[in-house]
């Protein structure tokens, strides 16, 4: 692998609540210019293997990728995996179970959507889920904007869906130490997702960040299109303090709703030390096929 000047190492595909297929992404990817790749479904790792063809077929470079749901503070935090053997059987059992409650979790945010006087959002939603493994909120949410109950999918989140609103239920993922170790034994660093959307309290987030490192997770996203440009420094502050390698990932989800696109992601600080500089041996190289 030459050193990439443009990795893409978070986004989603229609095996969880993307809606490009990874032969889709993988194009995509290639055209805006990406030169190392990664597609990281939510708690699904079944896309990994189209997704490395896929690329090898666009002459990119690709590691594999998850972005597992977990539960740390009674908040909802993401860890991404990376360049992890997307056929571990330990992975496949973990990503399993940390799915598991989302069928009958999807019926509860329909039945509540149903009393705000939404009928039909389960049935609704299945018809914008790819995988029947995972229904998740992006489903729904395309349903609401499908049926006009809203005018985007930003607006669904602002309204429903979410703490306080109708069609929120609090669900248990998987723990943190599950989560990194998981990905670790299967070969794979385990990074930080967009740590700015937690809204943690600074010692929540010391505590993230410290036993993140103790089940021994490696990075975070510092360049993310979910961080405006103070928050991306700040997570580099974040990367130096804790000794964390920074990563760069669009969460590109749709052409319809994702701000920002594959590949058009500011540059990471030069002094933090790349996630893929760890991840050389991991490659499934386009030059190499
Ligand atoms: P779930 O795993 O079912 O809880 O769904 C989480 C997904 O919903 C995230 O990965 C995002 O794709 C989407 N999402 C969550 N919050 C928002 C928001 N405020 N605006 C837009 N999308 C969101
Ligand atoms: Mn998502
Ligand atoms: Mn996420
Ligand atoms: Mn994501």
């Amino acid at each position: 692998m030459t050193t990439p000047l443009n990795p893409d190492l978070h986004c989603h595909s229609v095996f969880s609540d993307g809606t490009l297929t990874p032969e889709e992404l993988a194009a995509r990817a290639k055209t805006n210019g990406v030169d190392l790749w990664a597609l990281t479904d939510h708690d699904e790792v079944g896309g990994q293997q189209r997704a490395l063809e896929a690329a090898r077929a666009q002459g990119l470079d690709c590691v594999t990728g998850v972005e597992v749901s977990v539960t740390f503070a009674d908040t909802t935090v993401h860890i991404v995996g990376l360049g992890f053997d997307h056929a571990d059987p330990r992975m496949a059992e973990g990503l399993a179970d940390t799915r598991d409650g989302r069928g009958p979790r999807a019926r509860e945010m329909a039945a509540q959507l149903e009393k705000a006087g939404i009928p039909g959002a389960y049935e609704g939603a299945l018809k914008y889920v790819g995988n029947p493994r995972l229904i998740a909120r992006p489903h729904f949410a395309r349903y609401l904007v499908e049926t006009g109950v809203c005018r985007d999918t930003a607006e669904v989140f602002r309204k429903y869906l979410t703490e306080g609103n109708p069609g929120y239920v609090p669900h248990r993922w998987a723990r943190l130490g599950d989560a990194v170790r998981w990905i670790v034994q299967s070969g794979g660093l385990a990074v930080i997702a967009h740590p700015a959307r937690y809204r943690f309290t600074p010692i929540e987030e010391y505590a993230l960040f410290t036993e993140f490192r103790q089940h021994g997770g490696q990075g975070v996203e510092v360049i993310t299109g979910a961080h405006s440009t103070q928050e991306a420094l700040r997570y580099a502050d974040m990367a130096r303090e804790f000794g964390l390698a920074a990563s760069r990932g669009s969460d590109f989800h749709s052409p319809d709703e994702s701000h920002t696109d594959l590949g058009k992601l500011p540059a990471l600080p030069a002094d933090l030390t790349p996630v893929w500089s760890l991840l050389a041996g991991r490659v499934h190289g386009a030059a190499s096929a």
